[in-house]
């Protein structure tokens, strides 16, 4: 047996969540030691988001690349370099993959047989990609088919963008990835495919007309989209390089390089039986505690209350893993100290960017929707945006091309659920009901 290694606090996974619990305890107050980040990553805490914009851009002026995009500098605080941990006696242990854990033991065991032990841990293991290989696509394993998660993956899509230059992309998958990998491609001046078997694109949130003029916009870019199809396998050359995505309607498109955005799921099977789950993810309370004392799991992972609308839910989304790893923070301490801590309350928040355009979201997508402002794709500053009404009050609020402002706007009607008397009312005064608040 190697040797054992204490930590008074462990954080599982060294994702966003774990860089912003980080900063957290070091402003709570940390001594040197106390703290260790064990993550499978290579790589101190980064702002994922950027591995789907702005990495991809082979343009060397243009990519965002490390320490450019280290936690915190996504919403506005100080990158953390690996120095930062250094100088606040933090243990970062990079590459390290944890294999077993043992909540009753208080240990976790690596791949390389290093013993762990915790006296409070933080689970902060993230989302992994579905495969298509799980579902035993054929040829899904071929060369050139990548998925984007981590660093090392885009690292090698990137390698494989400059092997392929001017090349033919297939993006399987209508989501935020996918939308946003084809621009990113599209930029580096690829041919893009997009294929997805809905009727439009990121159906889960945008409404028909919202997802129509994403779809122009891409297609005005020369980016070509194949709806209400699924790809069933892929064709390869003697090499074992993909050649072709093969569709259920029977055609192929044509590709050098394929792109996979289909999804993702909590990586929560190291804790299957040790700690209560609900809806896919281990269930938490407002202070993101589990079933087990000391043990919290924030981020992706996590299950938790949502007071707002008063029922538990998984959020796969970086504003929550780095309000979520905070609202941890503060309760381990609160805990130590006796002093009293608010029961997290959130408001959805979600964002995607891509070309010139930015969208915000906020709020809960359900109920009626109304439509307003300028949705022409040819707009030189397209502006548009989309309320849902659910029991007379905006539940709710999209807005493309908003004013940091504007976005603050839309939260907020979102957050109070302001009450709404006449639809037609609120579609004409559109942005300018919510800036009312
Ligand atoms: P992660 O950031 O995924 O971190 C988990 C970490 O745990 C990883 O480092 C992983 O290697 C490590 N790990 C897992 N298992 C183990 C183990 N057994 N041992 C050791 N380490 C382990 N959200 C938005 O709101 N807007 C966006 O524009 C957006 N863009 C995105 C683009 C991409 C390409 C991706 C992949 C996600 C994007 N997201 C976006 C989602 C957002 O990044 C995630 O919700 C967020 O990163 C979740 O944080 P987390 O800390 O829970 O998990």
């Amino acid at each position: 047996l190697g040797m054992v290694k204490s930590f008074k606090y462990i954080i599982i996974g060294g994702g966003v969540a774990a860089g912003y619990a980080a900063r957290e305890f070091d402003r709570q107050g940390l001594k040197p030691g106390q703290l260790a980040i064990i993550s499978k990553e290579a790589v101190a805490p980064y702002e994922r988001p950027a591995l789907s914009k702005g990495y991809l851009n082979l343009n060397p002026k243009a990519a965002a690349r490390l320490p450019g995009f280290y936690v915190c500098v996504g919403s506005g605080g100080d990158r953390l370099l690996p120095d930062w941990y250094e100088e606040k006696g933090i243990l970062l242990i990079l590459g390290t993959e944890i294999v077993k854990v043992n909540l009753g033991l208080k240990t976790l065991i690596s791949a390389a047989g290093e013993i762990f032990k915790f006296q409070t841990l933080i689970i902060a293991t993230g989302s992994t990609v579905i495969r298509l290989t799980d579902f035993k696509v054929e040829g899904a394993d071929a060369k050139n088919i990548f998925y984007l998660r981590e660093l090392e993956d885009a690292d090698k899509l990137v390698e494989t963008i400059k092997m392929k230059k001017n090349g033919k992309v297939v993006i399987v998958g209508g989501g935020y990835i996918g939308l946003e990998v084809a621009a990113a491609m599209r930029i580096n001046n690829f041919d893009v495919t997009m294929v997805y078997p809905e009727p439009w694109c990121m159906p889960r949130l945008f409404t028909p007309t919202i997802a129509a003029f994403y779809e122009s916009y891409y297609k005005n870019k020369g980016i070509k989209i194949i709806k209400g199809t699924v790809a069933v396998g892929f064709n390869a050359n003697a090499n074992g390089e993909v050649k072709g995505v093969k569709l259920k309607d029977g055609r192929v498109a044509e590709a050098d390089i394929v792109v996979i955005g289909v999804g993702a799921r909590p990586l929560t099977t190291l804790f299957k039986g040790q700690l209560d789950e609900d809806k896919g993810g281990i269930k938490t309370d407002g202070f993101f505690k589990t079933s087990m004392p000391g043990v919290y799991a924030v981020g992706d992972v996590a299950t938790f209350p949502m007071k707002l609308y008063n029922e538990s839910r998984r959020v796969e989304h970086v504003d929550h893993a780095r309000k979520s790893a905070e609202q941890a923070v503060k309760a381990i301490k609160a805990n130590e100290t006796g002093k009293e801590l608010e029961e997290y309350d959130y408001l959805p928040y979600f964002y995607s960017r891509s070309f010139e355009l930015s969208w915000q979201f906020y709020g809960d997508n359900v109920g009626e929707t109304v439509f307003f402002g300028d949705n022409n794709p040819l707009s030189p500053k397209p502006k548009f945006g989309s309320y849902w009404i659910k029991d007379g009050k905006i539940v709710g609020a999209f807005l493309e091309g908003g004013t940091p402002e504007e976005n603050k706007a839309l939260a907020k009607v979102s957050r109070l659920k302001c009450p709404v008397e006449n639809l037609d009312q609120l579609k004409k005064e559109g942005l300018s009901f919510a800036s009312k608040f």
